[in-house]
Parts: C-alpha cells; sequence; structure tokens
C-alpha cells in the first residue's frame, strides 16, 4: 500500500456555506461521493497499474485509498489477497503501539489493515518499525469504527487552517463540527476476540 510519488498530490480544499452559520469542507468541483457518513473523503489518485505516470515509491507514506479498500474488504496489507485465516476464519494482524489502541481485555482500535497468515513473515523482514515493537493478534472480527481526520477551521475568506492531523473521529458519535471541517485520510476499525500469538 506504499504511496507512489505522483499519487501524494493532495486536491485543494475550501469551505462553503451550506446554511445560515453552517459552514462545510468540500473541493471546487465535488461529487456526493466525495462524503462519507457526513465526513468529505481526502481524494487520492491509484496509479499502481500505471508505471509510466505514477513516479518513484515512496516508503513510509501510504495509498490512502488502498489503505480504505484494504480495511473494507479486510485485505491484506502486503499481497492485497483476503486476510483471513481460510481454516479457522480468523484474522492475523501485526500490531506495535503506535497503531493500536486498547478498549477493552481482547479489542481496540487501529488503521493498520491485517497481514494473511503467508506475508506474516515478509511483513516483519521488510518493515523496520513492525520488527522492532510488533505484536501479532489473530482476531475474530473488524468492524468499521470511524476514520483518522485532518481537522480545519476556517479563517479569513473561507480558508482553511489546518488545526489537528490524524485524528480519530468515531461514526456518528464524534461532534458534527469534526465532520464538517474534517478531512478523512484513513479508515479505522473496531478489532474484537483478539487473542496474541505466542
Ligand atoms: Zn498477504
Amino acid at each position: 500500500m506504499t504511496a507512489f510519488a505522483n499519487e501524494l498530490i493532495a486536491e485543494p480544499i475550501q469551505f462553503e456555506q451550506i446554511e445560515r452559520n453552517l459552514l462545510q469542507l468540500t473541493y471546487r468541483t465535488p461529487s456526493p461521493t466525495d462524503w462519507v457518513n457526513g465526513i468529505l473523503r481526502a481524494r487520492v489518485p491509484d496509479l499502481r497499474d500505471q508505471p509510466d505516470q505514477r513516479g518513484p515509491e515512496r516508503m513510509g507514506k501510504l495509498n490512502t485509498l488502498r489503505q480504505w479498500h484494504a480495511m473494507d474488504k479486510l485485505l491484506c496489507q502486503v499481497c492485497a489477497e483476503p486476510a483471513a485465516n481460510v481454516r479457522t476464519g480468523r484474522i492475523p494482524w501485526l500490531l506495535t503501539e503506535t497503531v493500536f489502541q486498547r478498549t477493552g481485555y481482547d479489542s481496540g482500535h487501529t488503521d493498520t489493515p491485517p497481514t494473511c497468515p503467508d506475508c506474516v513473515d515478509d511483513a516483519l523482514k521488510q518493515c523496520p518499525a513492525l520488527r522492532a515493537g510488533a505484536a501479532l493478534y489473530t482476531v475474530a472480527t473488524a468492524l468499521t469504527a470511524g476514520v483518522l481526520a485532518d481537522l480545519y477551521r476556517p479563517a479569513r475568506d473561507l480558508m482553511p487552517v489546518l488545526y489537528g492531523h490524524n485524528v480519530f473521529v468515531p461514526w456518528h458519535t464524534g461532534p458534527a463540527a469534526h465532520h464538517r471541517g474534517g478531512l478523512a485520510t484513513r479508515q479505522v476499525v473496531h478489532l474484537h476476540g483478539m487473542k496474541a500469538v505466542i
């Protein structure tokens, strides 16, 4: 899911007045599919299959469109195939402290996609951050919980000014202002029935 250079070009965003005293973040040429549950989603091109246009790989940068899709379908972050173990139905998940917030003794939030059983060793080899402090779990279910978003407020002339980066905004329960001034970049899922693999 590593991003290519030409996929990292951000589209300009702006505030528009949708009701009296109510502003909302939008694109210059918005489409209804730009919003998910009331929050604007970052537009990201997918140039993976266009080697002449995509530019070089940017290690450490994520194509957030592919991240989103991987979370929707629970696809492996390495090979992009379904990650669940076909025999047990459980989903292997490599987690580090920085990408995981525990919510219960066997549950928590993450924005990192799963890793299929065949790719766990490769993922650990390829990614120094994982090698340093990853724990391998299997999980019973992973349900969409919300997004990580950049939060903007309107300055003079309705120019958006960034005031929060990678803020977790839960679906439906987040403050409405976050939804209207948020630009969703990554999908967060809630993992349930986690078991550590020794
Ligand atoms: Zn895989």
